[in-house]
């Protein structure tokens, strides 16, 4: 079968992958967006936002709207300007000369599916989970990896934060506006977050810490209800009665496929161009979280899935 060639490719169908496609079809590039396929609660198609259940902090929705929803608006409105939408996952890519070359499927077919003048690269990232027994099933029950999307949700309440770097005293901080209190597990007795927030969280009244502890489980039947905590040093065991755990234990960008192909830092985080979303190969573009290790919030990646699909349309304006 020759590879179908197009001139724009979308790869990811999180809010940046459709805005970008929004702005494309807009600008009648005929988008192809590769959507992913389905492989666990925390990576489908629609990225991070159809796991979530209430968003309130997304702009437009004063009332606020369920995640799912967003994305379905998101991808409806994509779809009314003409961008071709498919359940498709990415499984290689040669991104070395020009048309680009994209396998779904098979990695090691002879032919590639697509060939594009220009791809857009929006696959996100992942947070890491715990991966425990009710773990997934209890993400939006309580289960969270975002405090400023979910924490309004937990007033008074006693909730756990796991983890020990910036990013665990950043949503531990954040949350005691809200919760009765926050115990920050983390695994060991020295923390690894910047000096600057540790002084803040070890001031702060509300925050605990379980120092060298695991969470050995998750218990709830509809929502969290306890986690079980183990002393990793005397495997001395002990419940916690939250109603909400903040898994906050670091990121994964998903960009294997991309390895070798463009340019990425230590992270494995796609490296774009200040203020833009050139990456260092010429016709390849990158937006949302999987170049974002900094805001990682639905609104900077669907505005950086617009700036993706203006800095397209500009260089492939340049190319003809
Ligand atoms: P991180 O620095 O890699 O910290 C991850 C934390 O999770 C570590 O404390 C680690 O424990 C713990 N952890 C990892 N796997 C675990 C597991 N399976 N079970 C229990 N604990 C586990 O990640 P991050 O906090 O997301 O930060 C990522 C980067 O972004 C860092 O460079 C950070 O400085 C930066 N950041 C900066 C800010 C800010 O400046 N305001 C905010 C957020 C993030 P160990 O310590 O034992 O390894």
């Amino acid at each position: 079968m020759p590879a179908d060639h197009r001139q724009l490719i979308i790869i990811g169908s999180g809010p940046a992958g459709l805005t970008a496609a929004i702005y494309a079809s807009r600008a009648a590039l005929d988008p192809l967006l590769l959507e992913g396929e389905p492989s666990s609660t925390t990576d489908q198609p629609g990225g991070a936002l159809m796991t979530t259940t209430e968003v309130e902090n997304f702009p437009g929705f004063p009332e606020g709207i369920m995640g799912p929803d967003l994305m379905l608006a998101f991808k409806q409105q994509a779809e009314r300007f003409g961008t071709e939408l498919r359940m498709e996952k990415a499984t290689k890519v040669d991104l070395s000369a020009r048309p680009f070359q994209i396998w779904v499927g098979d990695p090691d077919a002879a032919e590639p599916t697509y060939t594009a003048d220009a791809v857009i690269i929006s696959t996100g990232a992942r947070p890491v989970m715990l991966d425990l027994p009710g773990e997934q099933e209890l993400v939006g029950h309580g289960v969270s990896t975002c405090a400023t999307c979910d924490g309004f949700f937990f007033r008074d309440h006693d909730i756990a934060v796991v983890g020990g770097g910036d990013s665990a005293l950043e949503e531990a901080l954040f949350l005691t506006k809200f919760a009765r209190s926050v115990t920050v597990v983390h695994r060991r007795d020295e923390l690894r977050a910047s000096k600057i927030m540790q002084e803040r969280a070890l001031a702060n009244d509300k925050i605990h810490f379980a120092w060298n502890s695991v969470v050995d489980s998750i218990e709830g039947t509809t929502t969290l209800e306890k986690v079980r905590l183990r002393d990793v040093l005397t495997d001395e065991v002990r419940d916690l009665p939250v109603t909400g755990l903040f898994v906050a234990i670091g990121h994964r960008p998903n960009t294997d496929v991309f390895k070798g192909q463009v340019a990425m830092d230590d992270g494995g985080y796609i490296v774009t161009s200040p203020d833009g979303s050139l990456t260092d190969v010429e016709g390849v573009f990158a937006c949302g979280d999987v170049q974002d290790t900094v805001y990682r919030q639905a609104i900077t990646a669907a505005g950086s899935g617009c700036m993706a699909a203006i800095d397209a349309e500009r260089w492939l304006e340049a190319q003809h």
